[in-house]
């Protein structure tokens, strides 16, 4: 089955509006898996859902029923929920996927997001049908994908997914969020690498955390973050096809964020001969078949 990505947000941390971000975008994490009958998943609900809510109230105008599925609730994966118009418009039916963090359920965490301190309107009051469910590593099915989540190496508890159309067709990986060097302390198993490679065997498009550079990780180790470096070679030894840079540094700009995907690509070439490597940019479409 063919089936389409769409990129609405690919900043990590904090939006980055301006004229220096324009070509690879400053919304936060946010990403359509399109399949079937236009039913599709939203990854994650950083400032890119906004848009994506916009240009959903153009095309469908009549209630609708949407699922988005939650990495982990760092502010740049959620802060976009409040504005994502489908929330309010009654009739529409919005269902949340996603971790607990620790003993703190997933909707109690969504609903402080929303607290009358700092937001005026609490979640339980917009109009959309929404429901939240918790999920933890292992298989279930979405819209027509089954998925896979895998837990990260990142502060909280930090979900990967593994998306394949129920009908066949190519894999997808959405691994945002995960340090791939040895810094850190993180709540997985001693095997962990071995694991994630098996998780992410043979997989079509690897969408990876490529938040910091060579620079940034000497003194962000333990940060949970990842080097483009390190995304080429899980991709080499997990024999992804195409690997997208994901979750840009905020102090990257366009031209910085020119020279890393260079790099980057140079180290691909001796690294992974066959890896195709991109960086992510808001508005990028890819067609999976
Ligand atoms: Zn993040
Ligand atoms: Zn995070």
């Amino acid at each position: 089955m063919t089936y389409r990505v769409t990129f609405w947000g690919t900043r990590g941390s904090i939006p980055t509006p301006g004229a220096h971000t324009v070509r690879y975008g400053g919304n936060t994490a946010c990403v359509t898996v399109a399949g079937r009958d236009d039913r599709f998943v939203i990854l994650d609900a950083g400032s890119g859902i906004r848009p994506l809510g916009q240009s959903l109230a153009q095309r469908v105008p009549g209630p609708g029923s949407l699922d988005i599925l939650l990495s982990h609730t760092h502010w740049d994966h959620i802060q976009g929920l409040p504005f994502f118009q489908p929330l309010n418009i009654r009739g529409n039916t919005v269902r949340i996927y996603g971790a607990a963090q620790g003993s703190v359920p997933l909707e109690v965490i969504l609903d402080r997001q929303m607290d009358p301190v700092v937001f005026p309107v609490p979640l339980k009051a917009l109009a959309a049908d929404l429901t939240v469910t918790e999920v933890t590593t292992g298989r279930f099915e979405i819209d027509g994908f089954e998925v896979v989540a895998f837990r990260l190496r990142h502060p909280g508890t930090t979900l990967g997914y593994r998306l394949v159309p129920l009908s066949g067709g190519p894999s997808l990986a959405y691994v945002t969020d995960n340090e791939l060097g040895p810094g850190g302390s993180y709540d997985v198993p001693a095997d962990w690498r071995t694991q994630l490679v098996t998780f992410l065997g043979g997989v079509d498009t690897l969408i990876h955390d490529a938040m910091y550079s060579q620079e940034l990780i000497e003194t962000r180790g333990g940060w949970g973050h990842s080097t483009p470096e390190q995304a080429v070679d899980l991709a080499a030894e997990c024999g992804a096809r195409h690997l997208v840079l994901f979750h840009h540094e905020p102090e990257h700009d366009d031209e910085a964020l020119d020279r890393l995907l260079a790099k980057t690509q140079a180290h691909a070439r001796s690294a992974a001969r066959r890896l195709a490597v991109s960086a992510a940019m808001e508005g990028l479409v890819l067609n999976l078949s």
